[in-house]
């Protein structure tokens, strides 16, 4: 039995989950219904930026706790990147220990209120759940019961401060504010390093702000828990650009050992069809910056807000349903997600799909779009689409859309937004010379330890995946920690030795060559 199955076994083996197990058969708690998130009326949120699932009362967190049978082998926690201890966190809301839950939660994630609202818990921990895996019935709702602890400790104003040891005066950053370098320096604060996260924008928490929108994710939940990062002693610098600000090399001057890249995957990729550069389109991440971060939907700020009335969106992933949604809300009165392959096939969350359609988004799904026109001032109007039909899987598994000859047809639109996906941050790769990269421009590191080609370089999230999940990114930003803070200590050990001649870890750590 490896550590963490002796961990879990004796954590569940602890009295009062003994006794808690015994309150209720197994087979009664199996036979619960499964609750549904409560959520805003898709009329009127389609129409404001209010969030769309308002949450699980107290009753119905209990009520859903109390279906999760406290496994003897809990699966749930293999579908979880970042191994939270899930069976201890649900049966500590089922004994009305709500607080207690969001502790277990951030021992190992530093974003709960994030992951409980934009984790795609259905191909995760959900996946694995013994329900879905052995009874055939909807999982625990394990995301709903995170985000319910998560929430109710932000709104209980009784924030828990992850316990930190004692300081080692290291100096260690990440390069990116994102999930990955945020779980990155919520770790490596934890275990006594001075951390600094620098910033190239004016908002820390990367896609999480600039990125997913308020009636997805609120800026304020994102804010509760980078504040809690802070006072563990997380340092943060905005719009700080490494590579231009200041170089890697400037910073290991000022006396920092090693870095975490979570640079992320912003840069955004365009179809190259005639047309593509005419007024009114965009890519989606300038459209939803342009709403998320620089308050294009407020008439009080002055950044142009982009209303169309007919709005096509190119894509089918998160990013295309969320920039279709905001359309909706800025007013499109056709607000119309347009991709090349069936819904089956969309990459996007079941749940974004699901709301979008409640909200009034038309799904032109077997479509392609092949050329934009524009009108006398160079603004698009109209669109070419191809219909396609779904041949034999490719590489991905799914099946190849295939042209239908003949079928072209035009619409109207006034706005276009592209979604079709993003590649790489390339100015850190460009900065370093001996750094390895893929021919994707993605940063290549030993997935055991998150390491780069330059032994004090660790990098994860998107910058190495080339686009994932929050979770994910927050997975690679932990194991880098991890390796990390091996790695320093193995140069300091090597050279212990001699540790009497230096007056500083940081004159250590220049001898040790870093
Ligand atoms: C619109 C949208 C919706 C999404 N929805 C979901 C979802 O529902 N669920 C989900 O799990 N995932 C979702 N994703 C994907 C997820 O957000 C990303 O996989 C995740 O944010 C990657 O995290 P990261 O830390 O690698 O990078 P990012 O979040 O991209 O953060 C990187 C940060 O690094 C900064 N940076 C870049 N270069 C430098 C530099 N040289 N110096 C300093 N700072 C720098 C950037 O400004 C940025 O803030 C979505 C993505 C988008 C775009
Ligand atoms: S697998 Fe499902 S039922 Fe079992 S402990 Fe995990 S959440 Fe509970």
């Amino acid at each position: 039995m490896d550590r963490l199955q002796e961990y879990l076994k004796k954590e569940r083996a602890q009295e009062w989950r003994a006794e808690l197990r015994g309150t209720l058969k197994a087979k009664d708690r199996t036979n619960m219904e499964r609750l549904s998130m409560p959520e805003e009326d898709p009329a009127v949120r389609s129409t404001n930026y209010v969030e769309v699932n308002t949450g699980l009362s107290e009753e119905q967190a209990i009520h859903e706790a109390r279906r999760c049978i406290d496994c003897p082998d809990p699966t749930c926690i293999t579908g979880c990147p970042v191994g939270i201890n899930i069976p201890k966190f649900i049966k500590k809301i089922e004994t009305g220990d709500f607080l207690d839950a969001a502790v277990v939660l951030k021992e190992t994630n530093a974003l709960p209120a994030v992951c409980g609202r934009v984790c795609p818990q259905e191909v995760q921990c959900e996946q694995a759940c013994f329900y879905t895996q052995k009874l055939g019935k909807p999982p625990v709702a394990i995301g709903n019961l995170e985000r319910f602890a998560a929430d109710y400790e932000q709104n209980s104003g009784k924030l828990s401060i992850p316990v930190i040891a004692d300081r080692n005066g290291i100096k260690v950053a990440s390069i990116g504010s994102g999930p990955s370098g945020l779980a990155f320096a919520g770790d490596m604060v934890k275990m006594g390093y001075d951390v600094t996260v620098y910033e190239a924008l004016h908002e820390i928490g990367g896609v999480l702000k600039y990125g997913i929108p308020e009636f997805r994710l609120p800026n304020e939940i994102v804010d509760v828990e980078i504040d809690i990062l802070k006072k563990m002693g997380v340092k943060f610098i905005t719009n700080f650009i490494v590579g231009k600000t200041a170089s890697i090399k400037d910073l290991e001057g000022e006396g920092f050992a090693s870095f975490f890249i979570g640079s992320g995957a912003g840069l955004p990729s365009f179809m190259n069809i005639p047309g593509e550069n005419y007024i009114g389109i965009y890519s989606s991440n300038e459209y939803l910056t342009r709403v998320n971060l620089m308050n294009a939907a407020d008439p009080d700020y002055d950044t142009p807000v982009i209303s169309g009335k007919k709005v096509a969106v190119i894509g089918g992933g998160n990013t295309a349903m969320d920039s279709v949604r905001t359309a909706k809300r800025l007013g499109a009165e056709r607000a119309m997600i347009i991709y090349r392959r069936s819904i089956e096939e969309m990459p996007a969350r079941v749940e974004e799909i699901k709301h979008a359609k409640e909200e009034g988004i038309e799904f032109m799904n077997l479509n392609n779009p092949l050329e934009y026109f524009a009108d006398e001032n160079g603004r698009v109007c109209r669109m070419k689409l191809q219909k396609m039909e779904l041949g034999e899987p490719d590489d991905s598994g799914r099946r190849r859309p295939m042209p239908i000859k003949g079928s072209e047809y035009e619409i109207e639109v006034d706005t276009v937004v592209v979604s079709v996906g993003v590649s790489p941050n390339p100015l850190i790769p460009q900065s370093l010379p001996d750094l390895n990269i893929s021919s994707w421009g993605t940063i290549k590191v030993n997935k055991e330890n998150m390491q780069s080609s330059i032994p004090n370089l660790f990098a994860g999230g998107d910058i190495v995946r080339g686009g994932a999940t929050v979770i994910l990114a927050m997975g690679d930003g932990r194991a880098a920690a991890a390796s990390m803070d091996k790695y320093i200590k193995q140069k300091i050990r090597a050279i212990l030795p001699l540790v009497k001649e230096f007056k500083s870890i940081g004159e250590i750590l220049e001898f040790a060559g870093k």
